[in-house]
């Protein structure tokens, strides 16, 4: 994993990633059920990391019925074992994976004004991370590697 994106990588949007995102789930043995795909489309409109609140909020308005947060929560997490959202920890909170068909060690640029958290993949990056990790005889589970600033335009 020395190199970045010797493999074909695809980032998906609109339609196509919610399509993505389903294959990918059904792939991994799991059902694409109803509930499920509310809270994946919900996911991917946010630009900025949602938290489970947020997404429950968000779709009790627009179902008319209240959605509660823990079985929000649990749908974010089977995503995130599934490759189908990432987990941005300085935010407590989630993002659409834009490349569900494909596994990287997703870095994020996050701003401290507006929130927003540019996602980034470099596998020399998180692979000298997990290198340095196993020197240490550490059994890496997943790297987390976050970046805190300004964004472009809140950099003026
Ligand atoms: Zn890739
Ligand atoms: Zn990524
Ligand atoms: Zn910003």
């Amino acid at each position: 994993m020395a190199t970045q994106h010797e493999h074909s990588h695809h980032e998906h949007s609109g339609s196509d990633l919610i399509t993505a995102a389903r294959d990918a789930l059904v792939a991994a043995g799991e059902q694409w059920t109803g509930m499920r795909e509310s809270v994946f489309e919900e996911l991917a409109r946010h630009e900025r990391p949602a938290s489970a609140y947020d997404i429950a909020d968000n779709l009790s308005a627009a179902r008319g019925k209240r959605v509660a947060p823990n079985s929000v929560y649990r749908i974010l997490d089977l995503f995130v074992a599934n490759n189908l959202a990432m987990r941005v920890e300085s935010a407590n909170a989630y993002l659409a994976n834009t490349h569900p068909g494909c596994e990287h060690d997703c870095i994020f640029l996050v701003c401290d004004e507006c929130g927003e958290a540019t996602h980034v993949d470099d596998d020399a990056v998180s692979g000298g991370v997990r290198g340095v990790a196993k020197a240490s005889r550490f059994r890496t589970r997943r790297p987390i590697i976050e970046v805190r600033g300004l964004c472009e335009t809140c950099a003026g």
